[in-house]
């Protein structure tokens, strides 16, 4: 017979969601909190670092979180965790079954708070999967079908939890030769990592330039980049098969390789939502406190949908931090704190090879594939004042719409990017998120205050610089 277990709050999912949620819950006074976890939990954003090694010497055991060890969660998470898998949900008994190495529980609760994060997708194609790994609970989608990791070939590699960073890490220590599939912030980080390794890496990428997250202009100082470090990237590349030796490409090319790191995107993982019969669109559908459909259930994290923003359409941002701050807003709610999700939009920040790029809201290509009418502002920025020789360059660029289209009004900007050499533009991005968020136009940049500083930054306005072009662009 099963184990029966009550709870007030049961939270399935131990990835960042989950964590948060479980952590908050207690910070608002829930005394009853259960965690459902089917893996180790990780600073996942440090996966890749802890491979390189350049920013984590120790390696990938440092990015695990010691649940025992860790000063910012309660110490009550040891008893709280449920080790497993929940593999089913009826909501009407308020019944989760939890599927772990001990048996099964069944866990009654008042209210539920679903974590379950997203999965490695893998384009269907011939020798992605083979292994004969034991089972891991843990899995990829490979097309539409959810198979375990377990199932990858011996020489394909994903990277989204410990045992992927274990995998790879050793995989760095003896192989000489990788093929690095997508060139997301994912797919470069592991370039990286596995380069600082002294892996020969190459990047296979289907759009015609790297980062999907960037317009092709301001892609192109990355690839320069990526070529001065000799990573040469394969565009308008698509995968044709996973062989012994290497990948093939669909026009016959054959890349050796000893391993194939499949950074090809992720997808919400919505099994449990689905069988529980959740409101589901591109992911869980939510109101502004994470509410689902279903009163009792809250949703957070990678598996939910959030309405951008600068357009009002849905999308999945799937973002570390705001998971972490929907899981804030799901627990007051629960604990009866009215909390509402600020306006939000995607974004993405990271560096290749010293070279440091970022994106807010909406690229010019991404807009233009929907039909939103916009145009691209750039600006040149230097990180010193001219004449200083430690200065790098580095660009801007906004996206701004042109003409009405839905709720979207003339002027509004849309989107930011930045690359730069030296310096992270990380504050930049954040004010650049505010800015899209709350729907501002390129002449309210006027009301943003610019700061000089000759160690930061050059003593031009590029605040101004873009006013002065849209005043130009729209005719004033
Ligand atoms: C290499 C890498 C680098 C990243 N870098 C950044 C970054 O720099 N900044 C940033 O903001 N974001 C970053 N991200 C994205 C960020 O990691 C995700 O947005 C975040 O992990 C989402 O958290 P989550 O809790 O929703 O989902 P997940 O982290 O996917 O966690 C969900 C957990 O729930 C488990 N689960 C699913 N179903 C069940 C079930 N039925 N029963 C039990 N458990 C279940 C899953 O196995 C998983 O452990 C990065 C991601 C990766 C992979």
């Amino acid at each position: 017979m099963d184990e029966r277990v009550k709870t007030d709050v049961l939270v399935v999912g131990g990835g960042p969601g989950g964590r948060v949620s479980y952590m908050a819950l207690k910070q608002f006074g829930m005394a009853d909190v259960k965690m459902v976890a089917n893996e180790e939990p990780t600073v996942i954003c440090s996966l890749p670092y802890g491979i390189g090694r350049r920013l984590v010497p120790e390696g990938p055991e440092a990015v695990v979180v010691d649940l025992s060890k860790s000063h910012r969660l309660p110490p009550t998470i040891l008893q709280d965790v449920l080790q497993g898998n929940c593999v089913e949900l009826d909501l009407d008994r308020r019944e989760a079954v939890v599927q772990g190495k001990g048996g099964r529980k069944t866990v009654t609760f008042e209210h539920l708070v679903l974590a379950p994060g997203a999965v490695p997708w893998i384009p269907p194609v011939d020798g992605v999967l083979g292994g004969k790994g034991a089972e891991t609970g843990t899995g990829i989608l490979y097309g539409d079908e959810w198979v375990d990791k377990g199932r990858l070939a011996e020489n394909v590699f994903v990277l989204r939890g410990a045992n992927d960073a274990r995998r790879l890490d050793a995989f760095a220590s003896k192989r000489e030769k990788a093929v690095v599939v997508g060139t997301g912030a994912i797919g470069l980080e592991t370039a990286e990592a596995l380069a600082d390794r002294g892996v020969s890496v190459v990047l296979v990428e289907a759009l015609p330039h790297a980062v999907a997250a960037l317009d092709g202009d301001m892609a192109l100082r990355l690839e320069e980049r990526l070529a001065a470090r000799n990573v040469k990237v394969f565009k308008s590349a698509r995968v044709d098969r996973v062989l012994p030796e290497g990948l093939k490409l669909e026009d016959g090319t054959l890349l050796e390789a000893d391993g194939i790191v499949f950074a090809t995107g992720v997808r919400p993982d919505l099994r449990l939502a689905k069988q529980a019969g959740l409101f589901i669109e591109k992911g869980i559908r939510v109101d502004s406190r994470m509410q689902t459909s279903h009163p009792r259930v809250f949703a957070v994290g990678d598996a939910v949908q959030v309405t951008d923003a600068g357009t009002g359409v849905g999308i999945l941002p799937l973002i570390g931090t705001l998971a972490m701050r929907q899981a804030m807003v799901a627990a007051a709610n629960i604990a009866g704190r009215q909390m509402d999700l600020s306006p939000v939009t995607a974004w993405g920040v990271s560096e290749i090879f010293g070279l440091h790029w970022g994106s807010v809201g909406w690229t010019e290509e991404m807009a233009t594939r929907v039909g939103i009418p916009v145009a691209g502002l750039s600006q040149p920025v230097r990180t010193r004042d001219p004449f200083m020789p430690e200065g790098r360059e580095g660009a801007w660029k906004l996206v701004v719409a042109t003409a009405p289209h839905g709720s979207v009004k003339p002027g509004q900007i849309l989107g930011f990017q930045v690359v730069q050499d030296g310096d992270s533009p990380l504050f930049l991005a954040e004010r650049f998120l505010d800015i899209i968020a709350r729907r501002e136009t390129v002449t309210d940049l006027f009301a943003h205050y610019f700061i000089h500083s000759p160690a930061h930054n050059a003593v031009d306005d590029p605040y101004l610089g873009i006013l002065g072009q849209a005043m130009r662009m729209f005719g004033q």
